[in-house]
C-alpha cells in the first residue's frame, strides 16, 4: 500500500487567530463566535488538499484547567474542521506533559500515522510554538515555524521559518 502524506496544522495561531494575554503569551478562544481565521488559510487548505491529507493537531488544556467547558472546545473544533474541510482532527485535553499525546510529545501524530498509513518524512507540521516543533521533531515530520515572537523560549530548531502563513506554500511542494 502506498504511503500517504499529510500536513499537520496546529490550531491556535495557525488555523485561527490566537489572542495574546498581557504577558504576550497566546491563549485559546473560549467560544465558537470568537473564531477568526488566519489570513490565507482558506486558500492554503484548498491548494494543499490536492496532494496532502489535512490534519489539525492541538493541545487544549483549558477544560482540565477549569478555564473552559468541553462543550465549547468541541464546538470550536467542529466548526474549524467543517469550515476548512479538514480530513481529521486530534485534540489532547491534558495539562500534564507526561501525556504521550500532549505536544511536544508526538502521540497524536503517531495515531494519525497508523490510521492513514503516513510517511512521516514526507509530512509537514505547521506551528507557532516550541511544542509544535518538538512534536514534529520527535515524529520525523518537517517543521514550519510561524514566529509571532511570543514571550517564550523556542526550545527546538525549526526546519523552516515563515513570516506569514501563506509563506508555507513556497516550502511545501503543492
Ligand atoms: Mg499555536
Amino acid at each position: 500500500m502506498v504511503k500517504k502524506k499529510a500536513i499537520f496544522f496546529d490550531r491556535d495561531g495557525i488555523l485561527i487567530k490566537a489572542p495574546v494575554d498581557k504577558d504576550n503569551k497566546p491563549k485559546s478562544i473560549k467560544k465558537v463566535e470568537e473564531i477568526q481565521y488566519v489570513r490565507g488559510i482558506k486558500k492554503i487548505v484548498k491548494k494543499l488538499k490536492k496532494k496532502y491529507l489535512l490534519i489539525m493537531v492541538t493541545n487544549q488544556p483549558d477544560f482540565k484547567r477549569n478555564e473552559n467547558t468541553l462543550k465549547n472546545i468541541k464546538q470550536i473544533n467542529r466548526k474549524i474542521e467543517k469550515d476548512l474541510v479538514l480530513d481529521d482532527i486530534y485534540v489532547c485535553y491534558c495539562k500534564n506533559d507526561k501525556c504521550k499525546n500532549r505536544k511536544p510529545n508526538p502521540g497524536m501524530i503517531f495515531m494519525a500515522k497508523k490510521k492513514y498509513n503516513l510517511d512521516l518524512n514526507s509530512c509537514y507540521f505547521i506551528g507557532d510554538r516550541w511544542r509544535d516543533l518538538g512534536a514534529a521533531k520527535k515524529s520525523g515530520c518537517k517543521s514550519i515555524f510561524l514566529d509571532y515572537d511570543y514571550n517564550e523560549k523556542v526550545l527546538y530548531k525549526p526546519d523552516f521559518m515563515i513570516k506569514n502563513l501563506v509563506g508555507c506554500l513556497k516550502i511545501i511542494n503543492a
